[in-house]
């Protein structure tokens, strides 16, 4: 998930730590500078790739990707997110194979979204409501505020003991919890926003939600839904209450806001598969596959797949989509990919040719997602996608079509079209690592394999993993040395460049750690 796709267009790619080291560091300085900032939460993020719990689904990627892109325009437009820290920080989210619901900012721009939250929430507004309020914890800078009061602390330290707290967040991860134990639940309370913060992260995350074009009720939705966790003193799988205390004054205000908005006249939507119906098919989709990726076990994926064997034949679509069509569309849909995962192929395929009729003309995006899944299902089971033969992976546009097309394709054998079209696409996206991978693959399959283990490097790289980078693109050097057919002029020159880029980074990196230290 480590991608351009995740930084911003306008944002050039900040390498970590450059031109930082002029910069005071943490401790020497009552505020946080935005670099220091940075490395702190690159640090983080380097440890949330190598974590098993991190997950990179494209699908789900570029649903997030679809409420998070119009939220940072708002908070730019809206002047709330500058133009130094919009080039400085990376404005990232990590998707987090967790089933509580939780969402939460962290130093340098990053943030990470619980696969419960989006399981949870009703709608892409109220999606929006809670990434709206973490990303304006960020704009106005309360994370460095509150690092600022841990000025005694290293860098290094702070960067431990926020991973530690994060760990005993995890939901029904008692071990891990025990492991760093009363030490995290100190770092959590240093680590907690302050009441005020919480209510500008309220204020001005409605702002950035309803300008963005989401619905003010999403934000309503959600703190009923947190107020409703809360009584039933569920904070177990509601880890966001417990680093989101609600109060009265809290939804007191939220309450005001959304009634005045509904008096006010309507902001213009944002461009999405709205008329609400269709919004909420989507979601309900996108929601039943976050259940699945989320691990639920082999008796969830049983009881999914009864489940929508016992819909029968599902209700005709109505215009705009009726409350029975959007819980068809996400029961048909979780039953399909519980199957597939169950390894019941034939029952899978069957539940998704009923979900097809509940896909209107004018939902691309859904219907793009259930075609994905029939690939994806013909790859879980092994076999060759049967649309593999015919299809034209140049027209592929959005990240989940073109990395599970690739995928479809290298089943194919047609490792030439993946690498043709990887390429392109790296070219734009030069931090996605799981096309690097992919493309890693193609070039090996065609035994280009100075290409092969460059991709694999910048697949690395892309996940800030310079040293294991570094020893690939020096491999590939070798293999270039030891066999010069091996590879042209133009790939041996991106091949010293990058390596030097890279072991320059590694040098800033080492002199900083001696810093922050
Ligand atoms: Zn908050």
């Amino acid at each position: 998930m480590a991608s351009a796709h995740f930084s911003l267009a306008q944002a050039p790619a900040a390498v970590p730590g450059t031109s930082a080291g002029s910069l005071p560091s943490l401790g020497e300085t009552s505020e946080l500078s935005a670099a220091a900032e940075r490395r702190i939460g690159d640090r983080i993020a380097a440890s949330i790739y190598r974590d098993p719990d991190y997950i990179d689904d494209p699908v789900l990627d570029d649903y997030l990707q679809s409420v998070w892109l119009p939220l940072v325009a708002a908070a730019r437009t809206r002047g709330e997110l500058h133009a130094e820290l919009d080039e400085r920080f990376a404005w990232q989210v990590f998707l987090i194979r967790d089933r509580s619901i939780n969402a939460f900012a962290l130093p340098g721009g990053y943030f990470g979204v619980h696969l419960g939250l989006i399981g949870a929430v009703g709608s892409v507004d109220e999606m929006a409501a809670v990434l709206g309020h973490e990303l304006s914890h960020v704009t106005q800078r309360h994370i460095s505020r509150m690092l600022t009061q841990q000025s005694r602390q290293t860098p290094w330290m702070i960067a431990a003991m926020i991973l530690g707290a994060l760990a005993a967040g995890k939901s029904g991860d008692m071990a891990s919890a025990a492991i760093v134990g009363g030490q995290a639940v100190a770092a959590q309370n240093q680590l907690n926003f302050s009441r005020d913060m919480e209510r500008e992260a309220d204020r001005v995350g409605f702002g950035v939600m309803t300008d963005a074009g989401f619905e003010s009720r999403g934000v309503s939705a959600m703190f009923e839904k947190l107020q409703q966790a809360s009584r039933l003193n569920d904070n177990g799988s509601f880890p966001y209450l417990r680093s989101h205390p609600l109060n009265t004054e809290r939804i007191a205000e939220a309450q005001a806001r959304v009634q005045l908005a509904s008096l006010e006249a309507a902001k213009p939507s944002r461009d999405k598969e709205i008329g609400t119906g269709k919004a909420l098919v989507l979601h309900a989709i996108m929601a039943a596959r976050a259940r699945i990726l989320a691990a639920p076990g082999v008796d969830a994926l049983r009881s999914m797949v009864a489940q929508a064997q016992r819909r029968g034949t599902p209700a005709p679509l109505q215009s705009p989509a009726s409350a029975d069509n959007v819980r068809d569309a996400g029961t048909l849909y979780a039953g399909a990919y519980a199957a597939a995962q169950l390894r019941d192929f034939p029952g899978a395929k069957s539940l998704l040719e009923k979900l097809r009729p509940l896909i209107a003309a004018d939902m691309p995006q859904a219907a793009s997602t259930v075609d994905l899944l029939a690939v994806e299902i013909d790859l879980i089971a092994g076999v060759v996608p049967s649309t593999a033969a015919s299809v034209d992976i140049a027209k592929a546009t959005s990240r989940a079509e073109v990395l599970t097309q690739a995928r479809s394709l290298m089943a194919a054998h047609r490792a030439q079209d993946v690498s043709n079209r990887l390429q392109t696409w790296v070219a734009a996206h030069p931090k996605d690592a799981m096309a690097w991978q992919l493309l890693a693959v193609a070039y090996g399959n065609q035994n280009q394999n100075v290409r092969a283990i460059r991709a694999d490097a910048e697949s690395r790289a892309a996940q800030l993993d310079y040293p294991a980078a570094l020893d690939r693109f020096k491999a590939a050097q070798g293999l270039m040395r030891s066999n010069p057919g091996s590879a042209d002029y133009v790939e041996g020159s991106i091949l010293d460049t990058r390596t030097r880029q890279t072991e320059s980074l590694i040098k800033e990196q080492a002199l900083q750690d001696k810093l922050d230290r």
